[in-house]
């Protein structure tokens, strides 16, 4: 299925209104279909597989932000470096260490997110509160990363409340490390929810949000 242009004209329009960032995830889908979006003016894509990311991106206009949104393994961020917009799933120093480095051989400075660990679900990827702290004490001396803010993936549930305790979870850590006086980087992004729960998100004070089936329709 190609993209809905009604359906993205309805979410650009709604999430402008609430100011929420949107970021299109074209995992699996092909080219034109993110060069279709971009064409109704979408900038931000998003994408899991170091593979695919480098594979579309030379396809692509200049002009995308390209949001790497997957479990990044830390020998393969040098594919990503010299392109990517954002890093969406930062999960341990040592990866932090990593972009970090490959930033500075390429001479740039790459935004990051720090995931935390939100889900019930044991498989997904993230942080501690405690983990989160020893990152952002340390992070101040990387002058090649910019960390603005934090990533979640709530559990795989159709129970809303659930959810929405988990994005509640997440919202409060990053604004209780926005009101430490100690802490020397103010956080601007809270990326959370996706296409089955981007409302609650919201309503729980995401300001960017990840949707790729709503918009691309389901993958195969
Ligand atoms: C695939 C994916 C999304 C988008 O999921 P949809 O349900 O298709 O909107 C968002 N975030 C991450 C981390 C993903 O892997």
């Amino acid at each position: 299925m190609a993209v809905n242009k009604e359906v993205y004209n309805e979410l650009n329009h709604f999430l402008s209104a609430e100011n929420v960032t949107l970021v299109a995830v074209s995992k699996t889908k092909p080219v034109n279909d993110i060069q279709a979006l971009y064409e109704l003016g979408q900038r931000d894509f998003g994408e899991n597989y170091v593979q695919e990311i480098t594979e579309k991106q030379p396809l692509l206009p200049p002009g995308i932000r390209w949001h790497f949104i997957g479990h990044l393994q830390t020998n393969k961020v040098k594919y990503i470096a010299p392109f990517v917009y954002m890093i969406h799933g930062i999960d341990s120093l040592k990866l932090l260490k990593e972009v970090n480095k490959q930033a500075l051989k390429c001479n740039r400075v790459i935004s990051v997110l720090l995931q935390i660990h939100i889900a019930k679900e044991e498989t997904k990827f993230g942080l501690d509160e405690n983990e989160l702290q020893e990152v952002l004490q340390y992070a101040g001396g990387l002058k090649n990363v910019a960390i603005k803010g934090l990533m979640g993936m709530a559990s795989f549930t159709s129970d809303e409340a659930e959810v929405r305790s988990e994005f509640k979870y997440l919202s409060s850590l990053y604004k209780k490390n926005n009101n430490l006086t100690s802490n020397p980087l103010p956080l601007t992004t809270l990326s959370m929810g996706m296409s089955g729960d981007y409302k609650i998100a919201i309503e729980e004070g995401s300001n960017m949000v990840r949707i790729g089936s709503l918009l691309f329709g389901a993958r195969g």
